[in-house]
């Protein structure tokens, strides 16, 4: 990092937990520390040459926030540095960012494949959004490579994944999965939200674009909903995805961006520390005689256990757990509970839990919902910060009441 430009630092000699604090930033004439809020949804030009100027030259300057904003750029800058994306723009919600990353690249007649084990609304994206546009959505069982290969043996004009899926914690293999469909000349659109960047880095097992809600973890404190779509190429980001986006609007507003930028600063630590928790947490649970499974990427039972091994660097904070009980054995545990709160959202500083069978996933079909395995007993945890001890002793009373 060079000393002599202090307004706008070259990080790319830098580690990347350093990237993570200083990766993005532009400072202004004012030589602030900590990055800007810039609250504007317009800028303003000192003569009529200069707005001409800018117009003709896509880019070159700040027009108005819907296209570029500054504090939003250093966000997208900054998680861009740190994952090794040559293209990032924010959005307003993790769905904004399936959206924008999916849409912008079929048309009619065009051809998705995806996992059956999907985020509510990301299958919500693919089957029906898909469907009401011509656009053919093919469903795999994300795990069985068998599958996979047949599905892309017709030509595919995008496959989107989640991996570990939410909430059921499948693991598609990413290195095989990405060679598949890209013969089958597909664009490889990964969602990363339960990995984090921290984690897992699909671009380097041949993603294309990888899309973050930053709501979950790159936030991790509860304050804003957010999103982004990386581009590994930055023609691809530019030509396919920009437009789309530009002339849509799912923009995000700056003082997000803002809260999402700082969020990195803690991002590595914050991760790491759940993801800890998270196995402590785990191991505790496989053990109780009231918990028939424990699914959660690192423990050795998990039926991908060597693929996580292979494309992840940890197990992340999140925990599904099958108790042996029904709904009324889950409704007890988490009526039980004194600290860990009942929220259907994830990735905060807070551990927070949920039975998706009655909130997230209410409404799939009694045949979808077995097929993702929303059981009545299913409960899904996302580990926080606190004492991992006081998580266990927790959940070990409410359990003890099921
Ligand atoms: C939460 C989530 C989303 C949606 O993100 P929002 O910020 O809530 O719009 C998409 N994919 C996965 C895997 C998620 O967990």
């Amino acid at each position: 990092m060079s000393r002599t430009d202090h307004r706008n630092p070259n990080v790319s000699g830098l580690r990347p937990r350093s990237k993570l604090v200083h990766g993005g930033i532009r400072r202004s004439q004012f030589d602030e520390t900590c990055e800007a809020l810039y609250q504007t949804s317009g800028f303003v030009y000192g003569s009529a040459e200069e707005a001409e100027n800018a117009f003709a030259n896509d880019g070159s300057r700040h027009v108005y926030s819907r296209f570029r904003n500054p504090t939003s750029a250093m966000f997208e800058d900054r998680l861009a540095e740190y994952e090794g994306a040559e293209w990032a723009y924010a959005t307003s919600s993790g769905m904004a960012a399936v959206h924008g990353a999916l849409m912008s690249g079929l048309r009619t007649g065009d051809r998705v494949v995806a996992p059956r084990s999907l985020f509510i609304s990301c299958y919500w994206i693919v089957k029906e959004l898909c469907s009401r546009f011509g656009i053919e959505s093919v469903f795999v069982d994300g795990t069985d490579l068998a599958e996979w290969e047949e599905a892309l043996s017709k030509p595919t004009k995008a496959v989107f994944l989640e991996t570990p899926s939410n909430p059921g914690l499948e693991v598609v293999d990413l290195e095989a999965v990405c060679k598949l469909a890209h013969a089958a000349g597909a664009v490889v659109v990964a969602d990363n939200a339960f990995a984090t960047p921290v984690l897992q880095r699909p671009f380097e097992f041949g993603a294309d674009v990888v899309i973050y809600s930053a709501t979950k973890h790159i936030d991790g404190q509860g304050r804003c909903l957010g999103g982004v779509i990386l581009a590994k190429d930055r023609k691809y980001g530019s030509d396919v995805i920009h437009p789309f986006l530009r002339h849509t609007g799912p923009t995000i507003s700056p003082f997000n961006s803002w809260l999402l930028l700082k969020g990195m600063e803690t991002l590595e630590l914050r991760v790491h520390a759940q993801s800890a928790a998270a196995l402590q947490v785990a191991e505790f649970l496989e053990s109780h005689p009231k918990v028939a499974q424990v699914l959660y990427p690192l423990l050795p039972s998990h039926p991908q256990y060597d693929l996580v091994r292979k494309q992840m660097t940890g197990g992340g904070n999140m925990l599904s757990v099958f108790l042996k009980g029904g709904k009324t054995e889950a409704f007890n545990a988490l009526n039980g509970l004194r600290m860990v709160m009942i929220s259907n959202n994830l990735g905060d500083s807070k551990s927070l839990i949920t039975h998706p069978a009655t909130t997230t996933h209410s409404k799939l079909t009694d045949e979808e919902k077995v097929a993702a395995r929303i059981e009545p007993g299913l409960l899904r945890l996302s580990v926080g910060l606190e004492d991992p001890q006081d998580i266990i002793e927790d959940l070990d009373r409410a359990l003890a009441e099921a």
